[in-house]
C-alpha cells in the first residue's frame, strides 16, 4: 500500500490519470514518500497521452535512465562513525549532458529525487537549454551538522558519487539544504581526484572559484520575471500588487526581494517554523538582514505571526511556494484565494489541487516554467567555466529574463492554441521537445 505501483491497481486505491493515490486518511502520513513521484508520473502520463506517444517511447520517457544509491560513513565531531545513504539519479540525456541540484534533508528519498530529476528534463527542454535532467540527495538534517561534518559528508558523497558526475555528462547544483560553499567542497574533491582545477563540474559555486555573477539570485529573478509577464500577457496591471511567499530560503527571499524591487507589496513570508503577516507590505531588505542575524523570519517585529496552512489560505494577487512539494492539495486548494499560483518550488501543487485551482479560475504558473530561472543561469555558469570567459551580472540577468519571457510566452501561446491549461501546456512542451530530440537521434544499436 506504502508503494504506488501503477501495474498493480487496488480498489481502494483512489486513480488519477492511471495513477494511484492512497485514501486520504493513509495519504497523510504517505504523502511526503509518494507525493513527488506519484505527481510527476500522473504530469507525465496526462502529457504523453494529449501527445499521442508511442507506448514504447513513453515507457522509455517515464523511467530513470540510471539510478546510483550510496552508503558511506562519516566521523563526527564526538568521534563516532555514522552511515549516511546518498542518491543521484539521471532522468533522461536526449537533449544533453544531464543537470539538476543536489538535495541534502532528512526526508530524501529515491522516489523523490527520481520525480526531481524527472522535472528536470521537462524544464531544461520547456526553456530550451541543452540538457537532459538528473537529481541528487542525500539523506541528513544540514542544521544538525557542523561545519567540519557537511563539509566531510560533501566530501565523501562526491567521491562516492564521482563516476557519475563530469562536466561533460551530468553537472550538479544547489537546491534544497545545500549552498554555493557545498558547491565549492564538491568542485574541490572532484578536482583534487583529477589534479587540476575542473570548474566545470558544478555550478552555483562561489564567483571568486568560477561561479557566475547573478546565479544566486537566478530562481527568484526569474520567478518574478515571469510573473510580470503573465500580469503583461493578461493585461492586469502589475503596480503595487501583493504577493505571499512561502519559504525563505534562497528562492524564497530573492522572490520576495525582486518583488519588493518591482514595486509589489510583499504582504507574507514564512520559512519551516511559520510566517509573518503584514497587509500594509512588509520591509523586505530589513527582514533579509534580520534573517541574516537570527536564521529565521521568527521574531522579526514588522508583522503579525501566522502559520504556514495561514499563510497559503491569505487573499493576495499573487502566491508563491518556495519551500517543497505537496503543499497546496486538494485538503487546501479551495481555501486558495491568490489570483495567481507561481510555482517557486517543485511540484508544490498535487494533481487533485491543480483541478480545484482550475476551476476557482487560479492562474497556475507550472514549476517546470516559473523556476527554471536558477537552471539557465546554471547553463551560462557551466559555459562561462568552460570558457574561462566571464560575463557581467547585467548581461546574465538580460538574458535570463529573455529566455524567461519567450519561454511564457512558447507555453502560453501553445495552451491557447491547444486549449490547454498551463502546466499541461508546459509539459507537452517540454515531454514532446524530448522525444522530438530521442526520435532524431534514433535508436542505439
Ligand atoms: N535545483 C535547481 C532546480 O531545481 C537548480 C538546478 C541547476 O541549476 O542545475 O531547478
Amino acid at each position: 500500500m506504502t508503494i504506488i505501483d501503477p501495474l498493480r491497481p487496488s480498489s481502494a486505491l483512489l486513480q488519477i490519470n492511471g495513477v494511484e493515490f492512497p485514501p486520504p486518511s493513509q495519504r497523510r502520513a504517505t504523502e511526503k514518500r509518494e507525493g513527488a513521484y506519484a505527481t510527476a508520473l500522473a504530469q507525465f502520463d496526462r502529457a504523453a497521452q494529449i501527445l499521442n506517444l508511442d507506448p514504447g517511447l513513453a515507457d522509455t520517457l517515464r523511467s530513470c535512465k540510471r539510478e546510483l544509491t550510496v552508503n558511506f560513513p562519516v566521523k563526527m565531531d564526538n568521534g563516532e562513525v555514522r552511515r549516511f545513504t546518498g542518491y543521484r539519479v539521471h532522468h533522461n540525456t536526449a537533449r544533453g549532458p544531464t543537470k539538476g541540484g543536489i538535495r541534502y534533508a532528512p526526508t530524501v528519498d529515491l522516489d523523490e529525487v527520481r520525480a526531481l530529476a524527472m522535472w528536470m528534463t521537462w524544464k531544461c527542454a520547456v526553456v530550451n537549454i541543452p540538457y537532459g535532467g538528473a537529481k541528487g540527495g542525500v539523506v541528513c538534517n544540514p542544521k544538525e551538522l557542523s561545519l567540519r561534518e557537511l563539509e566531510g559528508l560533501t566530501r565523501r558523497y562526491t567521491t562516492e558519487i564521482s563516476s557519475f558526475i563530469s562536466p561533460e555528462g551530468d553537472i550538479p547544483a544547489p537546491d534544497m539544504g545545500t549552498n554555493p560553499q557545498i558547491m565549492a567542497w564538491i568542485m574541490d574533491t572532484y578536482s583534487m581526484h583529477r589534479g587540476y582545477s575542473v570548474p566545470a563540474i558544478v555550478t552555483g559555486k562561489p564567483i571568486n572559484i568560477g561561479g557566475s555573477a547573478g546565479r544566486f539570485e537566478a530562481t527568484g529573478r526569474g520567478i518574478m520575471f515571469t510573473v510580470r509577464e503573465a500580469y503583461r500577457t493578461f493585461g492586469w496591471d502589475f503596480d503595487g500588487i501583493s504577493v505571499v511567499v512561502q519559504g525563505f530560503g534562497n528562492v524564497g527571499s530573492i522572490t520576495a526581494q525582486t518583488a519588493h524591487e518591482m514595486g509589489c507589496r510583499v504582504i507574507a513570508v514564512s520559512d519551516v517554523e511559520g510566517g509573518i503577516y503584514n497587509p500594509k507590505g512588509l520591509d523586505i531588505p530589513r527582514l533579509r538582514r534580520y534573517v541574516r542575524e537570527h536564521s529565521t523570519v521568527q521574531g522579526f517585529d514588522g508583522g503579525d505571526r501566522i502559520t504556514n496552512a495561514e499563510l497559503l489560505e491569505l487573499p493576495c494577487d499573487v502566491l508563491v511556494p518556495a519551500a517543497t512539494e505537496n503543499q497546496i492539495t486538494r485538503a487546501n486548494a479551495d481555501r486558495i484565494k491568490a489570483r495567481v499560483v507561481a510555482e517557486g518550488a517543485n511540484g508544490p501543487t498535487t494533481p487533485e489541487a491543480d483541478e480545484i485551482l482550475m476551476a476557482n479560475n487560479v492562474l497556475v504558473i507550472p514549476d517546470i516554467l516559473c523556476n527554471a530561472g536558477g537552471v539557465i543561469v546554471s547553463y551560462f555558469e557551466w559555459v562561462q567555466s568552460l570558457q574561462q570567459l566571464f560575463w557581467e551580472e547585467d548581461d546574465v540577468t538580460h538574458r535570463l529574463e529573455r529566455i524567461m519571457v519567450r519561454s511564457f510566452h512558447d507555453v502560453y501561446e501553445q495552451s491557447i492554441r491547444m486549449n490547454l491549461d498551463l502546466r499541461t501546456s508546459a509539459l507537452v512542451l517540454g515531454i514532446g521537445r524530448v522525444a522530438e530530440a530521442t526520435q532524431t537521434r534514433g535508436l542505439y544499436p
